[in-house]
């Protein structure tokens, strides 16, 4: 594994070494603990376990090393063959254990483990369970959260009358019968069977748009000015079959686009914005148009007003009012629970005909979430493994959403998310709504738009935040692995007093480290990542926000979507995975008109960066270090070599050459040089021939 791979913590599930050891013997329950407290659900009073079956035994066994995942899951296994984390780890607590009768034990296992594996995920404990003939025993390990996490789930599972009969159970526990399935009539019928699933939804609208007239009586070659002029907005019909529509004039002002809808305007003209961002004048008339979009924009852009907006006018206009509609009419999809807050947040600022909001995501207090989803909300933003939980538990309905978004989805499969959006989407009415916002349109994100889009169209917007990186004073300093630490502790001595920084990091570990040297010094310092509790990441971001603390030591994970406006500086302490999150990070400091500078530290392992980073810098005109130069030259050279011997043998060339300089690259975050993103060539290509599926 690479040492980015450590902050997306492996994509696995478990895999655990054979037993060594014979399934121990159960004893006679003790009264059951749980932090002190004694629980008991589904116990016989008095009876004795029996015979007994570790089903972790027969899984792999007993003795195994887990790793559980720190601060609750999203969905994402997170086993590792660390020493941080396993049952040894110095802050593991004593295991929880409690009795549940045997019958019920189903419940928790699942089939072929798969509840069990859930129920890992999303809380982060590890869930032993030793089986006995009346009575099995429960064993959670982990942190407190963590296990209190898992016995709460646990407790909702086996007290939900809802379930599985004991039979059932029973039989899901032996060897499944031979079944045989009729694949062919099952592929034959799908069309009948969702038919039949959705046959009895209530009618749904999808247009609100009304072309102002300023905007109808624009030339073809005024939009195209405009759209050059505005981030170089590039927008296309991704339609298959048939003629192409034609795509709707930008809203250049607020008005144009929300001319009917006053109490829109009066939210904006609270807020105080001036105009829409480029995303948000193309994005404004699709959507109230009712088509699909994919919008390839990264945060900054002004994104989530772009579908915000149009979501609250679309749930509005629906022909059964919202209060009969049995559940939520809108959910965004976002893979970071900073990001699901952070929209929510954005929600609230536009406060439109009362919708009530509500983030759902892992890590956070699942009855709380219940209780709220429960309570009746308009606007789910969730993270999908945790929204997937409460789907599989039938804890939500999402049969009333007539309004998707996909937010980040890009960065939603990156971090494995794919399955739990599949599932999620399955209950979603198929001729819903969507919009996908994706920083970057690469094969996996090309197929999720396929499969889940209806002939979308699509924005693509030069990122601001590369505009952005053109106001920001960036420096970059080649240096070695060990030099790194005195560079960024001689930067921290030289801080005025008002700056602020953010340090960028690869590695969770580096965090740590880093931020524990510094509060050694008795620097006031803040660590965010996706290995901390999620109140203390909450409490990080804060500090940070209220300037309590000047410095932030965060991985690129946690930072995503990170909206704090008076950042000073950019510290890039490792260099990022990629150049456009470079781009992004270094986006983090000069918002909202203020300038910034960005600090980079460049070492030989990051050549491989240095054709890229090259005209990023010549582009905002900043000065490129010779020695820079010479890395991309010898990058290029070697490249080169490998290439022709990798042709010598047979093999072709590897990938689609990164050329560096390669033509192309047009200002503002257009042309070229940004028009392809999807980890191919950046020469200078007709961006139009890129787009599609
Ligand atoms: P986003 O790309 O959605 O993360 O938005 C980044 C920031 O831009 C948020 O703080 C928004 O409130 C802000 N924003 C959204 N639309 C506009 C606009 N039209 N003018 C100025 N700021 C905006």
């Amino acid at each position: 594994m690479s040492d980015w791979e450590d902050e997306y913590d492996g994509d696995g599930v478990a895999i655990e070494k054979p037993a060594t050891k014979p399934a121990p013997t159960l004893r006679k329950l003790p009264p059951v603990e749980s932090q002190g407290q004694s629980v008991s659900f589904g116990v016989r009073n008095g009876s004795k376990c029996g015979a007994s079956r570790d089903w972790r035994a027969d899984r792999g066994g007993e003795g195994s090393e887990f790793r559980s995942r720190r601060g609750g899951g999203e969905g994402r296994p997170f086993p590792r063959n660390t020493e941080r984390g396993g049952p040894g780890r110095p802050d593991s607590r004593p295991p929880v254990t409690f009795a549940v009768e045997t019958a019920l034990i189903g419940r928790i296992i699942g089939r072929g483990g798969a509840k069990i594996r859930e129920l890992e995920e999303s809380t982060g404990a590890r869930i032993k369970i030793n089986k006995g003939d009346y009575e099995g025993e429960v064993v959670l390990f982990g942190s407190p959260d963590a296990q209190q996490k898992a016995k709460e789930m646990i407790e909702d599972l086996v007290a939900d009358g809802n379930f599985r009969s004991r039979d059932e159970l029973q039989a899901s526990d032996a060897a499944p019968p031979p079944v045989s399935i009729d694949w062919n009539s099952i592929r034959e019928n799908k069309g009948k069977y969702e038919e039949l699933k959705w046959k009895d939804l209530p009618p749904m609208k999808k247009k609100f748009y009304t072309e102002a007239e300023c905007v109808s009586i624009l030339t073809a070659e005024e939009v195209c000015e405009w759209r050059k002029e505005n981030n170089n907005i590039f927008v296309d019909d991704l339609k298959e079959e048939g003629e192409k529509r034609p795509i709707p004039n930008p809203c250049r002002t607020f008005l144009e686009a929300f001319e009917l809808y006053p109490e829109i305007m009066e939210n904006i003209k609270q807020v105080g914005f001036v105009k829409p961002t480029p995303i948000q004048s193309q994005a404004w008339p699709v959507l109230m148009s009712g088509e699909d979009l994919i919008a390839i924009a990264q945060t900054g852009t002004g994104k989530t007003l772009a579908y915000l907006l149009p979501g609250f006018i679309h749930m509005d206009g629906q022909p059964v009012p919202r209060h009969e509609c049995g559940g939520p009419g809108m959910l965004v999809l976002t893979p970071t629970r900073e990001l699901a807050l952070q929209i929510e947040m954005e929600c609230k600022k536009y406060r439109y005909k009362g919708y009530k909001s509500i983030c759902i995501y892992g890590g956070g207090d699942r009855r709380a979430q219940i209780n709220l989803v429960k309570g009746g909300v308009d606007i789910v933003i969730a993270t999908p493994g945790r929204l997937n939980d409460l789907q599989m538990n039938e804890l939500i309905n999402l049969h009333s959403i007539t309004y998707l978004v996909l937010d980040e989805a890009d960065r939603m499969l990156d971090m494995g998310f794919e399955p739990q959006i599949m599932k999620i989407l399955l209950d979603i009415r198929p001729d819903r709504q969507s919009v996908m916002t994706s920083a970057t349109w690469p094969t996996g994100v090309r197929r999720l738009a396929k499969s889940y889009l209806k002939n979308p169209m699509m924005a693509y917007v030069g990122t601001l935040d590369l505009a952005a990186v053109n106001t920001v004073q960036q420096t970059v300093l080649i240096v070695h692995e060990d030099e790194k630490k005195s560079y960024v502790f001689d930067f921290i001595r030289n801080m005025l007093p008002q700056e602020k920084v953010l340090i960028f990091v690869g590695k969770k570990l580096v965090a740590d480290d880093l931020s524990s040297d510094m509060c050694l010094q008795g620097l006031a310092v803040q660590s965010l990542h996706g290995d901390r509790e999620q109140c203390d990441r909450e409490e990080a971001l804060k500090d940070f926000k209220e300037s309590r603390v000047r410095i932030l030591v965060a991985t690129d994970l946690a930072s995503r979507g990170l909206d704090v406006h008076d950042i000073t500086h950019v510290f890039n302490f490792d260099f990022p995975r990629n150049i456009e999150e470079y781009v992004h990070r270094v986006g983090r400091t000069g918002r909202a008109g203020r300038s910034g500078a960005a600090v980079t530290l460049v070492t030989r392992e990051n050549w491989r960066m240095a054709p890229e980073l090259i005209p990023i810098l010549e582009r905002a005109g900043q000065e490129v270090p010779e020695e820079l130069v010479l890395m991309a030259e010898r990058y290029e050279k070697h490249k080169r070599e490998k290439d022709e011997g990798n042709s010598r043998d047979g093999r072709g060339p590897r990938g689609g050459g990164r050329g560096y300089g390669g033509g192309g690259g047009g200002g503002g975050g257009g042309g070229g040089g940004w028009g392809r993103r999807d980890g191919g060539g950046r020469g200078g290509r007709d961006r139009s021939q890129n787009w599609g599926f």
